[in-house]
């Protein structure tokens, strides 16, 4: 398909998108444009009334009967159920519960144990700073243990020796959108006898992924950004049904009990992936998951992904003279573009101002996620033009485009 070079195009390809029917699903801000899905997703319409449902009838009224009544202690695993088809993974390999960071916890000490006698945790020094300071938390409770960080992934194999226990990589990078190959790392990663790791925080709801046939050992995810589940709800973990026996994860809460509700005060793990539990997910937050799940049930990831990299695409041409990071070359990007722009913080506010919103990462990147269930061809022509227009303007130099909130 050529990209379109007029707006008149982008209108047609709307016209004809298999998606657009599903943007009526979303609550968008009534003016401007949203490119911050890849941050925090948005509000699908039908949210209010599952959380209203929720609070009013299975907590008002139901209380304590709704445990068993409305299925409560089945979430973690019937949501999870949920996400497995947008992430290759087969019946009971996905839990939701805990933050990102916490789940990387429970896996990565897991996997430490798992591999006895290898003491080197992988990772990428550009990586989401999350994952790099829990893998240093991890790596500090075994004894001569470390986490050796990567410059660069060329230097992958020079550093996967006999002494590697796990590598933790992110499927799509926050900052620049370079998308890895997950097949191809994963196999490299276990000739070498480690355990693969993979983030999917960038990629889960923004391309197909298939943790079963990559062969991928653990993977975390979160929910609130491509999935739209709201700020701040649980995220997902992944275990490969292969390691569930041989799995002991550190946060043994009682929810991970063989039988919680026996009250015994030794811990015996539960079977399969629910010995990942620790405590149980707050459960509004869970309706906001339950909510957005149900559109996902009707989406096609091939559209999904086809739709992305034609909004990348033509985000990409209609700024090409700008020093764009993001790969051109499809398969090695997400669904975001990333723009180099040392003045970048005070250009994306006077954008916000203009109704167009995408984010600033430090130290010089403006970052501009595509969400192709509810972002439109026009909307992305439109954002490429009103970042044309503040650039060559100058308006970003004012003064009040410069200040900084505590979350950029
Ligand atoms: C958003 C994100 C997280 C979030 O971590 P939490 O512990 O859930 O706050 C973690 N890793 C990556 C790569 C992310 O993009």
């Amino acid at each position: 398909m050529a990209v379109p070079t007029t707006r008149e195009q982008c209108a047609a390809l709307d016209a004809v998108d298999p998606l657009a029917p599903l943007r009526k699903e979303f609550t968008l801000p009534v003016e401007g444009i949203y490119l911050d899905g890849n941050s925090l997703g948005v509000l699908p319409v039908r949210t209010p009334e599952v959380v209203r449902r929720t609070v009013e009838q299975e907590w008002g009224q139901g209380l304590i009967t709704s445990w068993n009544a409305a299925g409560w202690t089945e979430l973690p695993h019937t949501l999870g159920a949920g996400i497995a088809p947008l992430i290759g993974a087969g019946d009971g390999e996905v839990l939701v519960c805990d933050g990102v960071s916490i789940n990387l916890f429970k896996i990565l000490t897991a996997a430490m144990r798992m591999r006895p006698g290898r003491h080197t945790v992988l990772g990428e020094r550009d990586t989401f700073p999350t994952d790099l300071y829990i893998a240093e938390g991890v790596t500090g409770l075994f004894e001569g243990a470390r986490s050796v960080l990567l410059d660069s992934l060329d230097d992958l194999d020079a550093h996967l020796d006999e002494g590697v226990a796990a590598v933790v990589l992110s499927h799509v990078d926050y900052r620049t959108g370079v998308l890895l190959d997950m097949a191809g790392i994963t196999e490299r990663v276990h000739r070498a006898g480690a355990l693969m790791i993979w983030d999917l925080c960038h990629s889960a709801g923004a391309l197909p992924i298939d943790l079963t046939a990559c062969e991928v050992d653990f993977a975390v995810g979160c929910t609130y950004k491509y999935l739209n589940a709201g700020p701040c709800a649980p995220g997902f973990l992944y275990a490969a049904t292969r390691h569930h026996d041989a799995v002991r994860q550190p946060l043994t809460g009682w929810f991970g009990h063989a039988e919680p509700f026996a009250f015994r005060p030794e811990y015996q793990a539960a079977q399969g992936i629910t010995r990942f539990m620790t405590s149980f997910p707050p459960l509004l937050a869970l309706a906001g998951l339950r909510a957005t799940l149900e559109i996902w049930e009707q989406v096609d990831l091939d559209q999904v992904r086809a739709k992305s990299l034609a909004l990348t695409e033509l985000f990409m041409a209609r700024l090409a003279d700008l020093e764009i990071v993001t790969p051109r070359e499809p398969e090695r990007r997400g669904s975001q573009v990333a723009i180099r722009y040392p003045d970048g913080f005070p250009v994306v506010q006077a954008l916000i101002e203009r109704g167009v919103i995408g984010d600033f990462r430090a130290p010089d990147l403006m970052r501009f996620g595509f969400t192709p269930l509810y972002t439109s061809y026009t909307d992305a022509w439109d954002a490429a033009e009103a970042l044309r227009e503040v650039l060559a303007s100058g308006e970003w130099r004012a003064e009040r485009f410069h200040r900084r909130g505590a979350v950029t």
